[in-house]
């Protein structure tokens, strides 16, 4: 009687039993050295790859300069030119970083994260993941809410890394050199200025977690599967050469930057302080004493060397969001109908009007969006069966879907 050559069973405990010159194999151990083959292939080709992109290292001379990096931003993004220009140097100098000579005279540059304090739906995340696309490296965006400390029911910090490894495809040296954009990191600050003496598990003690990221350090990071695998060695993750850049909105900040200023204009030469201080945009003036004063521990500021303000969007900037970047919501719209060969145009009195709801209604940017998808409803119902080449959004129109829709909008 014939038997598998691997597992030894004869043609009658398995179901199937193929021959060979020298020997036979079973349909089980057929399948099991399929596998075994598949897995093989699997990690050479990724060490393959890994092994290419590392060799060709990250080029930083050919890195665009600040002026070409906002020049780009401005093709994205309305306004803010502040922080443009802040986070276009931000960039520039943590990339020359990447690609100082650690021999020469001593002198070691530093890492530059940014810190954006601006109200939600100003175009901080866009900045972070446009420049993150420029320049293609891995981007991450993850919420500060998230997490708590290590222990509590939540996400452990280290998940930023996991995250991060993932859009890399696995490629470590690519997610070294990553962005990851922390938003609502003011949701993490400490409920008071004063050091509490219960603990505070979703404040002080994640801010504590997330400083030694900011700073650089080894992160051990469950490899793929997470903890399922035990067996998988954790994954070395570096920190130093990763971007961070934080977002918040830090509601009411404004007045500890307003106690600020007026404590220090008690004092001589007030007077001419006072005239010179802009009382409508006190986001200006921030500076990292007012972050203190809303809560963040001063060791994740200092981590934080770069911080920049976005403005709130007027009607003007909410106006050109609708048409201006070069991916804005009416372009988007145009190439959806244009893919059924309709050519769509919009009315300029019904692109202002679309404005003045989002305005009435306080949706900025965000409801932008909401608002042209709702007027753009049954066209997008209806016109690609309808045969028609051409179609005009008036006025009219678009008053009438906005008063249908009632818009129920938060
Ligand atoms: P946040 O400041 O809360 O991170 P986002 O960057 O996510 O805000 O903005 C939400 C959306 O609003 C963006 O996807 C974009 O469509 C639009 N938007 C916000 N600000 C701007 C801006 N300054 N320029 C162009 N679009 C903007």
């Amino acid at each position: 009687m014939e038997h598998c050559s691997f597992c030894g069973r004869s043609s009658r405990e398995v179901s199937l039993l193929i021959n060979g010159l020298h020997g036979c194999i079973c349909n089980e151990c057929a399948e099991q050295a399929y596998q075994i083959v598949k897995e093989q292939m699997q990690n050479s080709a990724t060490a393959s790859k890994r092994k290419g992109s590392s060799a060709k290292d990250f080029d930083w001379s050919r890195l665009p300069k600040p002026t070409q990096i906002k020049a780009h931003l401005d093709e994205y993004v309305i306004g803010q030119d502040d922080a443009k220009r802040y986070l276009s140097v931000a960039v520039y100098n943590h990339y020359k970083r990447l690609g100082q000579s650690v021999d020469d005279d001593g002198v070691e540059i530093e890492k530059s994260n940014v810190i954006m304090v601006g109200p939600t739906g100003t175009g901080k995340t866009l900045m972070a993941r446009t420049i993150a696309k420029m320049l293609d490296v891995p981007f991450t965006i993850v919420d500060a809410t998230v997490f708590t400390e290590a222990g509590y029911v939540g996400e452990d910090v280290e998940s930023i890394l996991t995250r991060l490894l993932q859009v890399a495809d696995y490629n470590l040296e690519a997610a070294q050199r990553g962005i990851v954009f922390v938003d609502e990191i003011d949701k993490i600050a400490r409920k008071s200025d004063n050091p509490s003496i219960t603990r505070d598990v979703s404040g002080e003690g994640v801010q504590q977690g997330l400083l030694k990221m900011l700073e650089g350090t080894m992160v051990n990071v469950p490899p793929k599967g997470g903890r399922k695998h035990p067996e998988q060695d954790f994954i070395h993750v570096d920190t130093r050469n990763i971007l961070f850049i934080c977002g918040g909105a830090f509601d009411g900040i404004e007045r500890k930057i307003a106690q600020r200023l007026n404590t220090h204009v008690v004092g001589y030469n007030s007077v001419e302080n006072v005239r010179r201080i802009d009382r409508n945009d006190l986001m200006k003036y921030i500076t990292p004493q007012d972050l203190k004063s809303f809560g963040l521990i001063p060791e994740i500021i200092g981590r934080l060397p770069v911080l920049t303000y976005l403005n709130q969007l007027d009607r003007q900037a909410l106006r050109a969001i609708l048409t201006e970047p070069k991916n804005s919501i009416i372009r988007q719209q145009q190439k959806l109908f244009a893919m059924d060969n309709i050519k769509v145009t919009f009315d300029d009195d019904a692109l202002e009007y679309m404005v003045d709801k989002a305005v009435e209604y306080k949706l900025g940017a965000r409801g932008l969006r909401s608002i042209v998808e709702a007027v753009m409803m049954s066209p997008q119902f209806e016109l690609p069966s309808s045969g028609k080449k051409e179609y005009r959004v008036t006025l009219e129109y678009t008053r009438a879907q906005v008063e249908k829709a009632n818009l129920a909008l938060q």
